[in-house]
């Protein structure tokens, strides 16, 4: 994985997730903000950028950020939701200037579900209107889904929708949902257990698996994927002693996330893998310590399997 920084360029959105971790606060930036923030992400020698949100779309001047990184020969990625994508020309204009790599949120193959999660009625059909742009396109198009309560129970239909429909896309993440700052704070009953998504992440991870996709997944403790283990973000930061830089709009500003460990409960004392497991985010605030078990997994297969699955 190339070395990618993150710049939040709007905290506005033209949907409203009942779990959003960046909630809107009218707070932007000019252009010229933006464009300081990639010189000094090229200095740094990152190598690419990943605009966000909020909704990175709504930017007025994304397109220029993203001619702007190319000029610094940094490549450009946006995360988006996939719903100002679904007008042709906008879409063919970020590509113009330069965007290599789309994100797309997809939180269900269920249109009622998609809506009710991001109150857009329209969320889904927009979704499926960007990724025909997309096939044609040819750029990279990766999916994130955020795991909640309402999909938890279908992750392996998500999956299996988009690669029967849409072949071209080869990498998929998953996030366990934040409970933190955000909306989900209040619409407690999107947070699941571990337990809602245990069986279904397993098939969407072994389906992705069969039909030779890449996958992650963060904030998932690695009892709860121990075939994949591997494939855990914070796993592999660990191993490869990574970081992440995020520019953040609110109070936050720069931050340099360099911590991959949240919780760790007693079982976790005999877990061979405790070494290279993050533990449980938010543990017995938002997620149980209960749900832990202990594996007994040689930790160096999976730091090998990182070491030979690096995309
Ligand atoms: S028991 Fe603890 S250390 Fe082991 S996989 Fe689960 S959360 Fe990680």
């Amino acid at each position: 994985m190339a070395n990618l920084a993150y710049l939040q360029i709007t905290r506005e959105c033209n949907q409203h997730c009942r779990f959003c971790s960046n909630p809107p606060t009218q707070k932007s930036r000019p252009l010229s903000f933006f464009k300081k923030m990639i010189d000094y992400y090229a200095k740094q020698q990152y190598e690419g950028i990943i605009f966000s949100g909020g909704e990175p779309t709504l930017y007025p001047h994304l397109s220029s950020l993203i001619s702007h990184a190319s000029d610094k020969k940094l490549s450009s990625r946006i995360i988006t939701n996939g719903q100002k994508t679904a007008e042709p020309n906008y879409l063919d204009e970020l590509i113009k200037k330069g965007l290599k790599h789309i994100c797309l949120s997809v939180y269900s193959n269920d249109p009622a579900v998609q809506s009710f999660l991001t109150d857009n009625i329209s969320s889904l059909q927009n979704i499926k209107k960007t990724l025909s742009y997309l096939k044609k396109a040819g750029i990279t198009v990766d999916i994130a889904t955020v795991i909640n309560k309402y999909n938890a129970g279908h992750l392996s239909h998500i999956v299996r929708w988009l690669t029967d429909n849409y072949p071209f896309i080869n990498h998929f993440v998953w996030n366990n949902l934040d409970p933190l700052m955000n909306r989900a704070s209040s619409h407690p009953d999107t947070i699941p257990r571990l337990i809602d998504f245990e069986l279904e992440l397993r098939h969407a991870m072994e389906l992705l698996h069969q039909r030779g996709k890449t996958f992650r997944a963060e904030r998932i403790p690695l009892c709860y994927m121990p075939s994949f283990a591997h494939c855990s973000t914070e796993t592999r930061k660990i191993v490869k002693k990574e970081e992440r830089i995020v520019y953040f709009l609110d109070s936050k500003g720069l931050v340099r996330q360099k911590k991959w460990v949240y919780g760790k409960a007693e079982c976790c004392h005999s877990c061979t893998l405790c070494e290279i497991c993050a533990g449980l985010y938010q543990m017995d605030k938002f997620f149980s310590s209960k749900e832990l078990y202990p594996l007994f997994i040689d930790k160096e297969e999976v730091k090998k399997k990182i070491a030979f699955n690096n995309e």
